[in-house]
């Protein structure tokens, strides 16, 4: 196993990485860009691009996928304040929501002054999905990435609204997949291989016979024909903005009162603060499939904007990789199953290459070497201050589905 020398990243992420010769890793190497790219151009070619999608007669200008939480808040900020568009804003309802991030998403509509559409499926569908997608590659989101990645794109092309815009593209802030200056946009086959873990929404007809095709044809990406008829495209405000979640979030919450919440298994109380599972059994069956977990992603951002050193993001992995998030229960209930049922997902996806079993259980068999003896070093080591800390602005964060689990109850 190899691990980066800069960040926290091993050579087996899942969205492919690469290192150089001093074993920098491609994301830490693109990450360079942010400190080395005039970002006041960049955004003047934003603002180029744009522009030409700019309706002259009250309709929107473009289209917004939001959540409760994640950068939604900075996104429409950009796009209406700093832009000047008039965008729709538009959100898949997961059925994981806390009741923060509700009052995140009812917020931004109000303050924005946005109008706002919502795709709900059936939680009895979302279920059913969820076993399949479970038992046949260890995941409980993948109708949360397959719904949020498809929903706009459909509204795009139903309102005849073809430009659509996204805030970060993973493949380019986490593994340096591309350069900013590549400018790449969203397409079928990152959203198939990479969101989607590589299953579409048909594939899962095969795996799961019960399911219908009715049920998972919501999921299915519009065909090229109707795309091109539209001339849809999504573009990412990373590739012209000097992307930094934190400092960005932290702006929102002064601004307009953006809900953050405490999470368990990492500090990061802005991302995701809006999903009952995300951190939680979401982020453990990460751990055990990819060896790794949310708090590695978060470690490794800081470390590369230069807030935190090395030595103290490890540390403070260590500290929250292990910890037990308080969501499992709330998630057998909704799905109908239990802690049995789970133990066998556990130990199907447990991937044996990260983990050995030891007298007391589990353990990683890798991590991070604390020193790197390189004669390389002073080039690859960043200065570093050791700030890793994060506003909480709500302590009650109860969640939808509890609430709704006490009137099921009654
Ligand atoms: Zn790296």
């Amino acid at each position: 196993m190899i691990y980066c020398t800069r960040c926290l990243y091993h050579n087996k992420h899942p969205l492919n990485i690469t290192f150089d010769e001093r074993g920098v890793c491609s994301g830490c190497l693109i990450h360079e860009e942010k400190d080395n790219l005039d970002w006041s151009v960049r955004f003047k070619r934003l603002k180029k691009i744009v522009y030409a999608y700019k309706k002259k007669n009250n309709n929107y200008d473009c289209i917004v996928p939001v959540t409760g939480g994640q950068d939604s808040f900075f996104i429409v900020h950009t796009v209406k304040k700093r832009l000047g568009l008039n965008p729709l804003l538009v959100s898949y309802n997961s059925h994981y929501n806390t009741l923060g991030g509700l009052r995140n998403l009812s917020l931004i509509r109000t303050i924005f002054d946005c109008d706002y559409i919502q795709k709900v499926i059936s939680p009895e569908i979302v279920k059913k999905i969820n076993l399949t997608t479970l038992e046949s590659f260890g995941s409980m989101y993948w109708h949360v990435i397959a719904g949020q990645t498809v929903f706009p794109v459909q509204v795009a092309i139903d309102l005849n609204i073809p430009l659509i815009i996204w805030g970060v593209h993973q493949g380019c802030d986490q593994v340096g997949m591309f350069s900013h200056m590549d400018e790449v946009e969203m397409t079928r086959k990152f959203r198939k291989e990479h969101d989607l873990m590589t299953f579409e929404a048909h594939n899962l007809l095969n795996i799961n016979p019960e399911l219908k095709e009715h049920e998972v044809s919501e999921y299915n990406y519009p065909e090229d024909k109707e795309l091109a008829r539209v001339g849809v495209r999504g573009i990412y405000l990373s590739n012209f903005i000097r992307w930094d979640s934190k400092g960005q979030h932290e702006k929102m919450i002064k601004k307009y009162n953006y809900e953050t919440y405490k999470q368990i298994r990492t500090a990061d109380s802005y991302n995701n603060m809006d999903c009952n599972f995300y951190n939680g059994i979401h982020d453990y069956l990460k751990i055990l499939k990819h060896g790794y977990s949310k708090i590695t992603d978060h470690v490794t951002r800081e470390i590369r904007l230069k807030r935190l050193s090395r030595e103290v993001g490890i540390k403070i992995v260590e500290k929250y990789q292990n910890l037990k998030s308080d969501d499992f229960e709330l998630f057998f209930k909704f799905n109908r199953i239990n802690q049995k049922y789970f133990r066998k997902i556990e130990e199907k996806f447990r991937n044996k290459k990260f983990w050995h079993k030891e007298k007391n259980g589990w353990s990683l068999k890798y991590k991070p070497k604390k020193t790197i003896k390189s004669d390389l070093l002073k080039t690859v080591k960043l200065r570093s201050s050791h700030n890793f800390n994060f506003l909480i602005n709500n302590k009650d964060n109860k969640n939808e589905l509890f609430l709704l689990h006490r009137a099921w109850r009654k």
